[in-house]
Order: structure tokens, then C-alpha cells, then sequence
């Protein structure tokens, strides 16, 4: 069957990150429309602000400059995450964003950086990455505002308002041709033919048509799940915390934002600190099997740095995936279609790569099986490379001082992962298998971050010759150095740059 009629199911970060792109379709010959309902009464989740580098990506696709965007959502630059108390408690590292170093006589820099310290150079590895020293020091500068090209490029994302960044992109689909319902859908009717959705209905009794139904109504999966029962995979045994609780705060210590997110371990889950230019974003992430509603909630606001602007949101959710994210004619895209975790900000960067594989396979002409098939394969493994990822932090860590620590320390974890971790110990090697989205430098910085460390001999390491390898890292320390110090105070550079209208 043709496709004329998109109904877009939900106006979250999903919804109108779907919106967005899609709108760029109706300006073509061919009849197509967009339509999307959500419901204020329902509303969103109200959190995920902290996006990862390939977003940026997103919003130049749809020709939106960071600039722009960062102004509208009154944004921050995000150079990592600052990881505290995940190895050990006390311990703190930084999950960059760029690379360490470079690659050296066909070796990847940290194992270079291994081999020269066994042979007795005590630099930090950290020392050899832009966005560690500009994190470290609170600065930050886009590598496109210098006039020189032999400084390591900086790669960075954002914090950002996410309700903000809704409203924003709903303006920009309106603007072109989306039409957004307001109301509840109180019922889906099916084909009975093909189980085809083929309508929704809403309270006020109007019905909406469509050939292809995009479900971004959240946790409740109102089409993927509740209509059409695709059915959930559980992955609670490997990330256990299946709560949160969100409370934002002000900024009012005058303290500026700092350039990376915090996710700071407690004793039975994490909190995460994201700063914006007006508020600082928090929330508690825990296991209610170790933690409860009310020991979560006084943890968070004791360790808040400003005074709270809202009550506590108090969120359940399962770890996991839908068993198909595309099932008849409904893709499931953000939280509709599974949730890992919020720990490497990998939810927003699953409903970008969702729609931008749902846009580059969608033919007018119908939907194929191929079609699902691929989508569902490719989505799924995406899912799985950052599953493996996730688990790693709660995995690789030697706290035993609560039960939470004890059962993620010993929890057996998927193959895949525990041959990725064996081949780190045995030769510091990390292969990137399948286009995953997390780099060498990601793996190796979590876990060296959290303890694992690189034994064996790296045979390739014996066609270094040590001065020459020297010289290397003395430049690259060196060209860090002098970028980070001629960089601005993170906040100067936004007053500057992309300060709220
Ligand atoms: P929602 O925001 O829940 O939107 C659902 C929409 O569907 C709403 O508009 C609602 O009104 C509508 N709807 C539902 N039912 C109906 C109905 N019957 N009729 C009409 N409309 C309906 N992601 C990141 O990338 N970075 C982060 O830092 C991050 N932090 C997170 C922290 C936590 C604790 C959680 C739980 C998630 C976090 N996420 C993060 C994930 C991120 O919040 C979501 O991926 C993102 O907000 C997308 O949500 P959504 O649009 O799928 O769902």
C-alpha cells in the first residue's frame, strides 16, 4: 500500500525529533502528509538532556546551526562524562568525547601509552586528550574557531532544555506543512486483514488515518505495544536500576557550568548533573530492589547544587528493548521502543539514528518485509553494542560496600562483552565490531576508568622505537597544552556564543 498519510504517535524528544526530518518530505510533488498528536494532559517524561557528539549531526541535516539550537534551549557544550565512584569509591575519570592522542605505527595511542609507561613515562594518558585537559579546566572552544589546523580537533555535544528542544523543532516542522493534533488517542483500530494499524481515534471522538503509524508515545508503547503486543526483551539482570527520580535546581551559586556531565555513583544507582545556562538538569537512578523511593530522593537533594525548581519526578521504567521496533506498519522510535539506561546519554542518539534509518528506507510505494527486516536487525544491534557498554560501568568496578555493588561486581554478563574485556587485559586491543557507536577511546577510557588493566605484552609494541615514540607524545602533550590554555572559560565562550534571547 502506498504511502500517503504519516501519523506520528507522541510529541516528546521522539516525536518531534521524527517531526523534524520528515517535514523536509513535504515539499516535494509526490502527496504526502505528516501528522502528529500528543496530548499536554498526558505530557512527557521531562527528562534527557545531555546528548552525544553524532546530535550535532541531526541538527546540521535539518540545517540548524549549534548556534541556534544552543540559544533556543539555553544550552551548554558537553566535552564527556565525568564518571565518580564507579571503579572505587573516591575514584573520578572522564569519558571523552575525542580520541587519546593518535593512532602510532599502526597501534592504537593507548596501547603506545601503556608501553611507554612500563617503560617508565608517568604521564597521565589523560594528558594526551583535548577534551579531557579543556573538561579539567573548565574551557572550551570549537576547533573551527581557530585559524590552525595542527590542534586536535575537539569533539563535542550538548546539554540542552529538552522541553525547549521540542518546542523548537515543533516550530520548525509546523513551519513546514506538519500538522499537530492536540488530544488523547483513546482508541486504535486494526485491518483485519493485515493487522495493519489503520486509524487512531481521539477523545473528542476525531479520527486520523494513516499508512504509516511512527509510535513515539513512550514508555506505554501505545501502538507497538498495547495495540499491536510485539512484546519486550528484559535486560533488568544486566541493568538492574529500574527507577529515577528527577528534581532540577537552580544555578544560583554563581559557580559556571562546567563543559561535561557528572554521573556520581551512590550506593545503589547513580545521579547525573547536567549543567544549562539557567538550571542545573539532576535526577537519582537506582534499583528499588536495594534502594528506596524516599532514601533515593533525600540522596539526591542532598548533593544538589542549587535549590530545587520543581517537585521531585518520580519515573519506573525496565530496561530493555522492544522485541521488533518496526512491527506491521508502526516503528517504535525514543522510549516507546525500549530503554537502556540514561548513564552515556545513548536515548536521544537512538531516536537519530531510528529516523534517520526509517527516512533512508522508507519508499512511497509500500513496506516490505526487507524493509522491516533490516531495520529491525541493524536496530537491534545498535542496541546491543551500547547494552554491552552500559553494563561495563556497572560490571568492571571493585566496590563491594553495598549489596547493589555486590550483585552488578558479580553479575554475569554477555559474551560479547566479556571477550571484549578479556582482549583488553591480554593485549589493551578493542575492536569496533559492527559500526558501534562507541569508539576505541570510549572503551578503553571506562575501562581503564574503572580498573581493568592491560597485562600482557603487545607483540606490535616491539616495533616502536622508544625516542621517536618520545618525541610523539611530547608533541601531542605539547599542541593540548597550548590549545586548552588559549581557550575561553566555557561560560564566556557561551555568553558569547549562543547566550539564551
Ligand atoms: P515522552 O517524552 O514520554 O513522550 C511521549 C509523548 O506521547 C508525549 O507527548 C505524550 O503526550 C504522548 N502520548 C502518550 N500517550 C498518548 C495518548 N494516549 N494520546 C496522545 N498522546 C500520547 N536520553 C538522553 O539522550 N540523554 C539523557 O540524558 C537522558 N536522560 C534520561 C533520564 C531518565 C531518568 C530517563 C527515564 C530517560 C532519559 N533519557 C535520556 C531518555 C529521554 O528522556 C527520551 O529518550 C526522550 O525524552 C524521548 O522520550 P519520548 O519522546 O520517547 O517519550
Amino acid at each position: 500500500m502506498a504511502i500517503e498519510k504519516i501519523v506520528i504517535v507522541g510529541g516528546g524528544t521522539a516525536g518531534w525529533m521524527a517531526a523534524a526530518p520528515l517535514s523536509r518530505m513535504l515539499q516535494g510533488d509526490r502527496e504526502l502528509s505528516v501528522t502528529l498528536v500528543e496530548s499536554e494532559a498526558i505530557g512527557t517524561v521531562g527528562v534527557g538532556e545531555a546528548t552525544i557528539p553524532p546530535f550535532r549531526d541531526f541538527n546540521q541535516a535539518l540545517e540548524i546551526s549549534d548556534r541556534e539550537m544552543l540559544s533556543n534551549v539555553q544550552g551548554t557544550f558537553k566535552l564527556g562524562i565525568q564518571f565518580e565512584n564507579w571503579g572505587a569509591k573516591d575514584d573520578r575519570y572522564i569519558h571523552p568525547f575525542g580520541n587519546y592522542g593518535y593512532t602510532i605505527g599502526g597501534l592504537s595511542f593507548h596501547q603506545v601509552w601503556h608501553h611507554m609507561k612500563k617503560l617508565g613515562d608517568n604521564r597521565p594518558i589523560q594528558a594526551f586528550n583535548v577534551e579531557t585537559m579543556a573538561a579539567y579546566f573548565g574551557r572550551f572552544m570549537r576547533s573551527e574557531d581557530t585559524q590552525r589546523d595542527d590542534l586536535p580537533p575537539v569533539n563535542y555535544a550538548f546539554h540542552l532544555d529538552a522541553g525547549q528542544y521540542a518546542k523548537f523543532l515543533r516550530r520548525y516542522a509546523e513551519a513546514r506543512g506538519v500538522v499537530r493534533k492536540e488530544g488523547k488517542v483513546c482508541d486504535v483500530s486494526l485491518d483485519g486483514e493485515s493487522g495493519d494499524v489503520t486509524s487512531i481515534t481521539l477523545e473528542d471522538g476525531s479520527v486520523i488515518e494513516g499508512d504509516l503509524f511512527i509510535d513515539c508515545s513512550g514508555f506505554r508503547g501505545l501502538l507497538i505495544e498495547q495495540t499491536l503486543e510485539t512484546g519486550y526483551e528484559d535486560w533488568t539482570h544486566w541493568l538492574p536500576c529500574n527507577r529515577a527520580v528527577a528534581l532540577p535546581c537552580n544555578r544560583d551559586d554563581g559557580s559556571p557550568p562546567p563543559p561535561f556531565t557528572r554521573a556520581i555513583a551512590h550506593d545503589a544507582g547513580w545521579q547525573w548533573q547536567v549543567p544549562l545556562q539557567h538550571r542545573n538538569g539532576n535526577g537519582h537512578v537506582y534499583c528499588d530492589a536495594f534502594m528506596s523511593a524516599d532514601e533515593a530522593t533525600d540522596i539526591l537533594v542532598n548533593n544538589l547544587a542549587g535549590k530545587p525548581t520543581a517537585d521531585p519526578n518520580h519515573l519506573r521504567f525496565v530496561t530493555g528493548r522492544r522485541k521488533k521496533f518496526w512491527n506491521r506498519n508502526v516503528v517504535a522510535l525514543g522510549l516507546s521502543a525500549g530503554f537502556m539506561e540514561p548513564l552515556e546519554s545513548t536515548s536521544i542518539h537512538l531516536i537519530n539514528t531510528g529516523i534517520n534509518k526509517l527516512i533512508a528506507m522508507l519508499s512511497l510505494d509500500g513496506i516490505t518485509e526487507a524493509t522491516r527486516n533490516t531495520f529491525n536487525r541493524l536496530t537491534g544491534k545498535e542496541y546491543a553494542r551500547i547494552r554491552d557498554f552500559l553494563i561495563l560501568h556497572y560490571n568492571a568496578t571493585k566496590r563491594d560496600d553495598t549489596e547493589f555493588w555486590n550483585y552488578c561486581r558479580t553479575m554475569s554478563v554477555p559474551d560479547s562483552l566479556s571477550e571484549k574485556v578479556e582482549l583488553f587485559r591480554t593485549s589493551g586491543q578493542i575492536f569496533r565490531e559492527e559500526d558501534e557507536l562507541f569508539t576505541e577511546t570510549s572503551w578503553a577510557a571506562v575501562m581503564m576508568g574503572q580498573g581493568i588493566p592491560m597485562q600482557g605484552n603487545i607483540a606490535m609494541t616491539n616495533t616502536l622505537e622508544r625516542g621517536k615514540t618520545k618525541s610523539e607524545l611530547d608533541e601531542i602533550e605539547k599542541s593540548i597544552r597550548y590549545f586548552v590554555q588559549h581557550m575561553p572559560p566555557h561560560a564566556e565562550y557561551i555568553a558569547k556564543y549562543c547566550p539564551a534571547p
